[in-house]
């Protein structure tokens, strides 16, 4: 079940209602649960289910499932399993035959998402980026050509070097929202383009402090379609005749004959040129 992602007040009916009807509460960090818990007056037996244990503590939940019993999950904030651990005692629960329900409710992704202003149809929520520069850059440019609203879980202390990666790889052209602090009492959710956003984290120290999401415009679709042809281009030409090359690429891209025969025309010219 999802609990709140900072204002303890996003806390639904029925989500109390189920906290206050089960047997236990399988949470991430039960000192924080227990502090929810305690807002609503509600006690329960607690069981920590996190990610060094989680394989254990399955069992332990089966046991008491078996037993008849009703059991929550809860993480620290947000929905369970959503970069957050679960996802391992939900599919053992499910595969042992014992029902599980979502409690929908707050997600940072979404609520940040819901207020990013970015109007495109489809979105990829990654979560959270490799930590380590290398890979971090080589996870953007995976992502770098594709046409969605990309949105990103990141720590404070890696928001900096997240966002001048983000400017590197995916270009200074596109626009961000910093969702920051989302819920709580320094709540703030700034628009600007990748060229801008450093500049604007760097001009303030508590711009750089607490929980974060990022929203990255996608690649716009013609650039994603134009840069699939390329590729499928770049590779085919090495190895078959002109035409040939183009007829496949437009049938793996879904790209127009006219416009890759075009661009084969200049890519032959360029790698001519190289020879
Ligand atoms: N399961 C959670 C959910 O449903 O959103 C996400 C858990 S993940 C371990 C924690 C990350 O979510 C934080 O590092 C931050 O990127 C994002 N996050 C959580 N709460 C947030 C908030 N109030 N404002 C902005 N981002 C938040």
């Amino acid at each position: 079940m999802a609990t709140p992602i900072g204002n303890l007040a996003d806390f639904g009916l029925r989500a109390q209602a189920t906290l206050r009807g089960v047997e236990a509460v399988a949470a991430e960090d039960t000192r924080v649960t227990r502090r929810l818990l305690a807002h609503y007056g509600i006690a329960k037996r607690l069981i920590p289910v996190h990610e060094h244990n989680e394989r254990r503590a399955v069992d332990s939940i089966l046991a008491l499932l078996r037993d008849g019993r009703s059991v929550a999950l809860t993480c620290d904030a947000g929905t369970p399993a959503i970069s957050d651990p679960g996802a391992l005692l939900v599919a053992a629960a499910r595969a042992a035959g014992f029902q599980v329900t979502p409690v929908p409710g707050p997600n940072a992704a979404i609520a940040a998402l819901s207020v990013s202003g970015f109007g495109a149809p489809h979105h990829l929520f990654y979560g959270f980026l490799p930590a380590r520069a290398a890979a971090r850059r080589r996870a953007l440019a995976g992502l770098a050509h594709l046409p969605y609203i990309l949105v990103f879980y990141e720590a404070p202390h890696r928001v900096e070097e997240c966002v001048s990666d983000l400017r590197e790889v995916l270009g200074e052209k596109r626009r961000i929202v910093i969702a920051r602090e989302l819920t709580k009492l320094f709540e703030s959710v700034h628009a600007c383009t990748l060229a801008e956003a450093a500049d604007w984290l760097a001009a303030d120290p508590l711009r750089r402090k607490g929980e974060f999401v990022l929203i990255v415009e996608g690649a716009a679709e013609t650039t994603a379609a134009e840069d699939a042809g390329q590729r499928a281009l770049e590779a085919l030409l090495g190895e078959l005749p002109l035409r040939r090359a183009v007829d496949l690429a437009a049938r793996i891209t879904g790209g127009k004959k006219n416009e890759l025969y075009r661009l084969a025309l200049e890519l032959r010219k360029g790698m001519g040129n190289r020879e």
